[in-house]
C-alpha cells in the first residue's frame, strides 16, 4: 500500500472538515435566511396594509383615501375594492387586478406566470363616525366615517345646553339619526364643545356595530421573489467564494501540518544521526517552547543519556578488566622466560613456577569474580529464587566464617526472618561484606552482623572499626574495579566486591547504604523492604 504522509492526511482532515462546516453552516444560513426574508416581507406587507387603512375615510358620506394613502410604497402595492370586490382604485400591477380570492386578514402566496406575490387583505367597516354639530342651529356642518380596531371605551359627558339652541343629548340623538343608528347599537365615544371657524359646535363620536356604509377591501401585493432572488444572487456568489474558502483552509491545513511535522522530522533527523554515528554524547535540540513535541525530544535525549551512560560503562569495563588480567600475564611471561633461560637450575625453575602458580590462583579469583558479576549484571545465570530463611543463613555464614588479624565477630540476629531469595546470591553478597570488613578492619578489632526488622523492612548490616572510608570517594565505592588507594589498605582486591553487592541487593529489590568514617570503622546495610 502507498505511503501517505502525516502531513498530507492533516491537510485532507483539515481541509475536509472546514469544507463540511462550512457547507453545512452555508446551508443552514441559507434556510433560515430565506425563511427570516419571507417572515419579514409579510410582516412589511401586513403593516403597510394596515396602516393605509387608517388613511381611508367616508367624508360627508363621499369615500376618500387621505393624503398618508399610498397606493406603491418600497414594492408594495395597494388597491381598494368594493364589497362585493370589485375594482376602485389602486395601483396594481394589471394581471392581479382580478378581484377574487379575498380573505380577511391573512398573508396569501400567489403565482402567477413566472412571478410569485404574497397578498394581504383587509375588510374594512366604517364602524366610526364623527359629527360636528352647530349648538345653535341644530346644523351638521361636517361628517365622516373610519374604520376603528379599538374596543369602545364608552365616553363621560356633560350635558349641556344652549339658550335658543341645542343640547349635547340633542346633538347625539341628530347625529345617530343622521346615520340611521340606533341609540342601544352605538356606543358613544365622545360628546364635546368644539369650534369651527368662529362658531361653537358639538363633536359626537360613536362607534356602531352595523355601519351603514358599506365596506370595502384592502389589498396589498409585494412580489415574493425580490427576497428569494437576493439570496439566489447569494447562492450564486457562494459558487465562487465556497471554493476560494477551501483552497484557503487547504493552505492553512497545509502550512500547520508542515510545522508540526517539521519539529518530528527534525527529532528522527537527529536519532537518526545520533544512532548511525558514533558520537553519543549528541543531543537533539528541544528548542524554547515546551509542548508534547519538545516533551518528546527529551524522551529521546534522556534515552540517549542512558545509552552513553551504560556504553561508557561498558567500555571502562572491558579495559579495566584487560588491564587487571595484563599484569598477572606479563609476571607469568617473565617467570617464564626466567625460568627457561639459559644457566637456570632447578631451584630457579621451582621459584618460577611457585610466581606462576600464584598469578595463575589470582587469575582464576578474578575471572571467577568477573563471572558472578557479568551473570548476576547479564541474568543469564540459572536463579534459584523462593522464600528462604535469611536469619538461618546469616548465622550459618558467620559461624563459617573464621575473621582473621585477630577480628573477632560479634551477630545479633533476629530469628525466623524469611525473604524471597537467591541463597547463593544472598551468600556470596554476605561474604563479600564480611571479607570486605576483615580486609579494611583492624588488628584485634571487630565485626558486628546484625539482622533485624525496622519499621516494616528487613536491615542486615555488616559493621567494622577499620579504616573507614573517605567521605569524598564513598559515591565512587559501589562501581566496578573501583578501589581507593591500596597503599591506604594495602589489599590486593579486584574492585568488584561492592559492585557485586550492589547488583545482587537490587535484584533482591533492596537498598545499599553505608555510614563511614575513616579512622573509626563503616557500617555497610542493605534494606529489604518487604514485597
Ligand atoms: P575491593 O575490596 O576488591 O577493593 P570492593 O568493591 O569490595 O573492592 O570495595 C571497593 C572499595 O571500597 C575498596 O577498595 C575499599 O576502599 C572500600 N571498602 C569496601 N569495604 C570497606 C570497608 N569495610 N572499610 C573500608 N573501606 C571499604
Amino acid at each position: 500500500m502507498k505511503k501517505i504522509s502525516f502531513k498530507a492526511k492533516i491537510t485532507v482532515w483539515i481541509t475536509l472538515l472546514i469544507t463540511a462546516v462550512c457547507a453545512v453552516s452555508f446551508t443552514g444560513l441559507m434556510l433560515m435566511g430565506r425563511r427570516v426574508a419571507s417572515d419579514n416581507t409579510k410582516q412589511f406587507l401586513s403593516s403597510a396594509v394596515i396602516s393605509n387603512a387608517d388613511e381611508i375615510e367616508f367624508k360627508n358620506g363621499i369615500l376618500e383615501a387621505e393624503d398618508d394613502f399610498s397606493f406603491y410604497n418600497d414594492g408594495i402595492y395597494t388597491a381598494i375594492y368594493s364589497e362585493s370586490f370589485d375594482y376602485i382604485n389602486g395601483e396594481l400591477p394589471v394581471s392581479l387586478i382580478d378581484g377574487t380570492g379575498f380573505e380577511n386578514g391573512t398573508v396569501q402566496s400567489r403565482e402567477k406566470g413566472e412571478n410569485s406575490y404574497y397578498m394581504y387583505d383587509m375588510r374594512i367597516d366604517f364602524n366610526r363616525m364623527e359629527y360636528e354639530i352647530d349648538v345653535f342651529s341644530g346644523q351638521i356642518t361636517e361628517y365622516e366615517a373610519n374604520h376603528s380596531a379599538d374596543r369602545p371605551t364608552p365616553a363621560e359627558y356633560k350635558n349641556l345646553e344652549f339658550e335658543n339652541g341645542i343640547s349635547t343629548a340633542k346633538a347625539i340623538e341628530i347625529a345617530l339619526d343622521h346615520a340611521g343608528v340606533p341609540s342601544d347599537e352605538a356606543t358613544i365615544t365622545a360628546a364635546e364643545l368644539t369650534g369651527y371657524t368662529g362658531r361653537q359646535a358639538f363633536r359626537v363620536e360613536f362607534i356602531c356595530e352595523n355601519s351603514p356604509y358599506d365596506s370595502v377591501w384592502l389589498r396589498g401585493i409585494t412580489e415574493a421573489e425580490a427576497t428569494a432572488d437576493a439570496f439566489d444572487a447569494i447562492t450564486n456568489t457562494s459558487v465562487y467564494v465556497l471554493p476560494v474558502f477551501v483552497i484557503i483552509a487547504a493552505a492553512g491545513a497545509y502550512i500547520i501540518s508542515r510545522s508540526a511535522v517539521k519539529k518530528i522530522k527534525d527529532i528522527t533527523l537527529s536519532a537518526q544521526n545520533i544512532s548511525t554515528g558514533s558520537d553519543l554524547s549528541k543531543r537533539i535540540d528541544t528548542g524554547k517552547s515546551r509542548d508534547e513535541i519538545a516533551e518528546l525530544a527529551e524522551t529521546f535525549n534522556g534515552m540517549f543519556e542512558r545509552l552513553h551512560t551504560s556504553f561508557e560503562s561498558e567500555k571502562r569495563f572491558t579495559s579495566d578488566a584487560s588491564h587487571e588480567l595484563r599484569t598477572p600475564l606479563t609476571v607469568i611471561k617473565a617467570e617464564c622466560d626466567y625460568a627457561l633461560r639459559n644457566g637456570a637450575d632447578t631451584e630457579d625453575m621451582r621459584e618460577a613456577l611457585e610466581s606462576v602458580n600464584g598469578q595463575a590462583d589470582k587469575m582464576t579469583a578474578l575471572v571467577n569474580a568477573l563471572l558472578a558479576i557479568t551473570r548476576a549484571e547479564q541474568g543469564t545465570d540459572k536463579f534459584h529464587f523462593e522464600q528462604a530463611d535469611l536469619s538461618i543463613l546469616t548465622k550459618e555464614i558467620c559461624t563459617a566464617f573464621s575473621p582473621e588479624k585477630g577480628i573477632t565477630l560479634e551477630t545479633d540476629i533476629q530469628e525466623n526472618i524469611t525473604l524471597y531469595m537467591d541463597s547463593t546470591l544472598m551468600s556470596r553478597l554476605i561474604e563479600n561484606l564480611l571479607s570486605n570488613a576483615v580486609k579494611y578492619g583492624k588488628e584485634n578489632g571487630y565485626i558486628k552482623v546484625s539482622l533485624r526488622e525496622e519499621k516494616g523492612k528487613t536491615v542486615l548490616s555488616v559493621k567494622d572499626n577499620g579504616i573507614g572510608i573517605e567521605k569524598e570517594i564513598l559515591p565512587k565505592i559501589w562501581e566496578r574495579f573501583y578501589r581507593a588507594d591500596s597503599a591506604r589498605s594495602g589489599s590486593e582486591g579486584f574492585g568488584l566486591g561492592l559492585a557485586f553487592v550492589k547488583r545482587t541487593a537490587l535484584m533482591h529489590g533492596a537498598e545499599t547504604e553505608v555510614t563511614s568514617a575513616p579512622g573509626e570503622g563503616s557500617e555497610f546495610r542493605i534494606i529489604f523492604s518487604k514485597n
